[in-house]
């Protein structure tokens, strides 16, 4: 079955076991600021909690029981309460939402994975399971960046969805490998989602700008193994020039803002 291939996938690619914690430690990134202090680290008071809510719909009951199987939410708070301190619990876990969509909610400090956003992802690559995985994990890790700017109460400059974003990028690209295939693949899942509909007062990019900044970052991480991405023309070399400033800029914030946070 094509969910329980693509939630074992994501547990193997290994998201979230103690990877972003090495990536986001300063001192491992070439382009971190050396010798900045970090200051104080921290108290860890919390931890992400897992659940998984009980589906009432019998396609999402079958989503259900693949991600207990799989233990998805386990691995992937455990993880991050590897990662992350916290300043008091919080939620993440599978629901039933009527909609294809994962949210983090300020409100009850949860991060919430649609059982129905897997059934929408399937469709959108027409069952090719690498792909939804990619895109799965990355939509994850923009949540989280959503919860960690609401849990940490990080300082904002511009569009917190686009920082989200941002967020997920790195970390996949960070862990390098097959991790940057997902961020490639959430690419494409913009792209395709993409109706062509200009929703202009959306709080999030447009889905062709979030495409484009995607691959502008995975290519700005590292151009000479990217080039790909702007010799193929998918990518134009007009923002391409930027975009290892454009990659260094959000590594080194992020790096930054968590630097407290993350466990070393
Ligand atoms: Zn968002």
């Amino acid at each position: 079955m094509a969910v329980v291939i693509i939630l074992g996938g994501l547990v193997a690619i290994g998201i979230l076991v103690g990877e972003e914690e090495s990536s986001l430690t300063p001192t491992s990134t070439g382009a971190a600021p050396t010798g900045e202090s970090t200051g104080e680290k921290a108290v860890d008071k919390g931890d992400f909690k897992y659940f998984y809510s009980s589906a009432g719909d019998p396609t999402n009951q079958a989503i259900e029981a693949a991600a207990r199987e799989s233990r998805l939410v386990e691995e992937i708070a455990s993880g991050l309460n590897q990662a992350f301190a916290l300043p008091r619990d919080v939620a993440i876990g599978m629901g039933e939402c009527n909609e294809p969509n994962a949210f983090y909610s300020p409100a009850d400090k949860q991060l919430v994975i649609c059982y129905e956003l897997f059934a929408f992802l399937l469709k959108v690559f027409e069952q090719d399971t690498d792909k939804v995985a990619g895109s799965l994990v990355f939509i994850i890790f923009h949540e989280l960046g959503h919860a960690v700017i609401d849990i940490y109460q990080l300082p904002a400059v511009g569009r917190e969805e686009d920082a989200a974003d941002q967020l997920a990028a790195l970390v996949l690209i960070s862990g390098g490998g097959d991790e940057a295939q997902s961020v490639l693949a959430a690419a494409e899942f913009f792209d395709r989602i993409s109706t062509g509909e200009l929703d202009f007062a959306d709080e999030h990019s447009l889905n062709q700008q979030r495409v484009y900044n995607i691959l502008c970052w995975l290519f700005g991480s590292n151009p000479q193994k990217y080039s790909s991405i702007v010799t193929s023309g998918v990518l134009p070399e007009s923002r391409a020039q930027r975009c290892p400033d454009e990659y260094n800029q959000l590594e080194r914030a992020w790096t930054k803002l968590l630097a407290p946070y993350v466990k070393s």
